[in-house]
């Protein structure tokens, strides 16, 4: 099965993947993830990407596109993938469907996680993110049980440097100008389903649970034919 989560950065989307891709048994796809990895390890895709991530700018489509696809082509994304925080353009939507069509799979669904815009700034400044396995926390909603460790592998948890208010704010006009346009796009396609991201980490889950189970049941819809 794959799916996208779509929504604002601090919607709660990597939260929730974590979660929800080991339920599905399906694999996590963090487009951000994988650009801070290459970041941290100084490879050439790292380089390049560096000062658009740190000014909270989109990287180039070309690049993103090729890195994101080249993980879905390894095994563990052969029966399924959760995409978190791709695709953010039009460009790279349109480059997902023909990847996927040309391989004979399709998207799922779109889950698209809706926040009002304070809810996002006061969680992205508030975030924590581990330097190891990326896990993230919240210094208010959801602090680390030993401050600066991280729970789940005793890595140095951070502030990412795009969390700060300013690249923040940057990030919620990036996303309105640039990744918006998505929404009507996969609800034209009838692939959108809604989840209301204003609520607890585990009411969400609990949506999300309920909605992906209702399109696993679905008949293929006609918009999706079309
Ligand atoms: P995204 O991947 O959409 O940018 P994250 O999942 O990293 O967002 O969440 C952003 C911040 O908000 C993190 O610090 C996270 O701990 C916190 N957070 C996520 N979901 C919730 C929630 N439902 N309620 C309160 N805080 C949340
Ligand atoms: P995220 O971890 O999803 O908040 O992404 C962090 C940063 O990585 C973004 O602000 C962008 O600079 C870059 N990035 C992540 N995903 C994409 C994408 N699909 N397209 C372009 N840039 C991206």
């Amino acid at each position: 099965m794959y799916l996208v989560l779509l929504g604002p950065p601090g919607a709660g989307k990597g939260t929730q993947a974590v979660k929800l891709a080991e339920r599905l048994s399906i694999t996590h796809v963090a487009s951000g993830d994988l650009f801070r990895e290459n970041i941290g390890r100084g490879t050439p895709l790292g380089r390049r990407a560096k000062a658009y991530v740190d000014q909270g700018a989109l990287v180039p489509d070309d690049l993103t596109v090729a890195m994101v696809m080249e993980r879905l082509h390894q095994p563990d994304c052969r029966d399924g993938a959760l995409l978190d925080g791709f695709p953010r353009t039009m460009a790279q939507a349109q480059a997902l469907d023909q990847e996927l069509v040309g391989d004979g799979k399709r998207l799922a669904g779109v889950l698209y996680i809706k926040a009002p815009d304070q809810v996002l700034l006061t969680r992205l400044a508030g975030r924590l993110t581990c330097s190891n396995c990326q896990a993230t926390y919240h210094q208010t909603f959801h602090p680390p049980r030993v401050a600066g460790r991280c729970d789940r592998c005793g890595g140095r948890v951070y502030q990412r440097e795009d969390d700060t208010w300013e690249t923040a704010r940057r990030r919620l006009q990036v996303y309105f100008s640039q990744t918006m346009p998505l929404i009507e796009y996969y609800r034209h396609a009838g692939l959108l389903v809604e989840v209301n991201g204003d609520q607890g980490a585990e009411s969400v889950q609990e949506e999300l649970v309920v909605k992906v189970n209702a399109l696993e049941a679905a008949p293929f819809s006609e918009a999706q034919d079309a």
